[in-house]
């Protein structure tokens, strides 16, 4: 797999490269050559400005340069960091990257020959098990834990022994009282935290010892939304879901696209220059839907997706969440919602104390006093 992507990066690469020639060539007939090095220099910059610009806080992932970001927020502050968010993108911004691309094209490429080497000598046991995988017949689990646990003090399990297996296009609610163990599955499925003991795949990623390099990748195919919006609060409707396109390089164009379809998507469309404290908390809402699910990933997981919402716009949320999976997109949620799980009928596993107490279909909210 790293290899396909490789070859398309390589094919994109190749791309950039001609159209970086061909511009390249066109301002040589035109522009004097510079007589020193130092002049060339401070001409390039002239060339290039980027303003304020910072070189070291972009986080150029599309060519095998990948970042490992601890949380969510770091992502988002790593992107907060790049200059131009919410601009839309410039010529000059496309030239400056082209130009990088190309002043590290062989340095990558020698990278990641080594890379796809160490990585087979890292990560044998993972290519053991997606290869197993695939010749089982639950082909279609997309989730699944195996004898998980999770303690953060010794002997004191956040999470004790869990066994879970989602599949493809499943829509399940995970229910539990305060300090069940619920926001400890879900970081461990996003590989911010690691378990004490068990397994843990996601979307055919081994994530419980999954090599650093790799956890963007796995990022990239679970979108995330929390009960507290977590949108930039300085940057409009529209700039808050470029800024996830953006992390993954995607091209101007296709951006240019992207948005606001997502955007109708979620209902937004005629809101696309408001600021977050504009909004409605379901709006809010609304626009961390689109910004989780903008990149298209196979799974979505929300943590209280309603917390902080009405009973209106609850219900809201709940049937965009609804038709969001009838779209394909796997579906984790998160929720103290009784009234919202009885009447939704699907899959809900309970969780009381860090163990799974019950895993029904079509199932409601076990009234009990966790
Ligand atoms: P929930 O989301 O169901 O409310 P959590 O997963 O947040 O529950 O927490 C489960 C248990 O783990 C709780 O007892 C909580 O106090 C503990 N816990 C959660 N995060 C940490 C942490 N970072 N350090 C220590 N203990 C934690
Ligand atoms: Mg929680």
């Amino acid at each position: 797999m790293a290899r396909k992507e490789f070859i398309e990066d390589s094919e994109e690469l190749r791309a950039v490269i001609a159209d970086l020639k061909s511009k390249t060539e066109k301002t040589e007939k035109t522009a004097p050559l510079p007589e020193t090095e130092a002049e060339s220099a401070e001409s390039e910059e002239e060339e290039f400005p980027p303003e304020s610009y910072d070189e070291d806080s972009f986080t150029d992932d599309s060519f095998g340069e990948e970042i490992a970001y601890d949380s969510f927020e770091d992502r988002i502050n790593d992107t907060i960091a790049m200059d131009g968010i919410g601009e839309a993108v410039t010529r000059q911004e496309e030239e400056l990257k082209s130009r990088q691309a190309l002043e590290r094209a062989s340095a990558r490429e020698k990278r990641a020959s080594h890379e796809e080497e160490g990585e087979r000598q890292r990560a044998p046991k993972e290519r053991r098990v997606s290869g197993k995988r695939k010749k089982k017949k639950d082909d279609n689990v997309i989730i699944s834990l195996e004898g998980v646990s999770k303690s953060y003090v010794k002997g004191v399990p956040a999470l004790n022994n869990v066994n879970i297996k989602i599949r493809k296009g499943e829509f399940v609610f995970i229910v539990g009282g305060s300090g069940s163990g619920k926001s400890t599955l879900i970081r461990l499925l996003l590989r911010e935290l690691q378990p004490t003991r068990g397994q843990i795949t996601v979307n055919g990623y081994r994530v419980d010892n999954m090599w650093r390099g790799k956890i963007p990748k796995l990022r990239r195919s679970i979108g995330v939304v929390f009960q507290d919006f977590r949108l930039l609060h300085d940057r409009n409707v529209y700039e808050n879901v470029a800024f996830a396109q953006r992390i993954i390089q995607t091209p101007a164009r296709e951006m240019k696209r992207n948005v606001p379809d997502i955007l109708a998507t979620v209902g937004l469309a005629g809101k696309y220059k408001a600021k977050p404290e504009e909004l409605s908390g379901g709006e809010q809402q609304r626009v961390a839907l689109a910004r989780a699910l903008v990149n298209k990933p196979p799974i979505l997981l929300c943590d209280e997706p309603t917390g902080n919402l009405d009973p209106r716009m609850t219900i809201e949320i709940m049937n965009l969440l609804d038709r969001i999976n009838q779209n394909g997109t796997t579906v984790v949620v998160v929720t103290h919602n009784e009234k919202i799980v009885n009447d939704m009928r699907k899959r809900v596993i309970t969780i009381k104390k860090g163990v799974v107490i019950s895993d029904e279909e079509k199932g409601g909210y076990i009234d009990e006093d966790y």
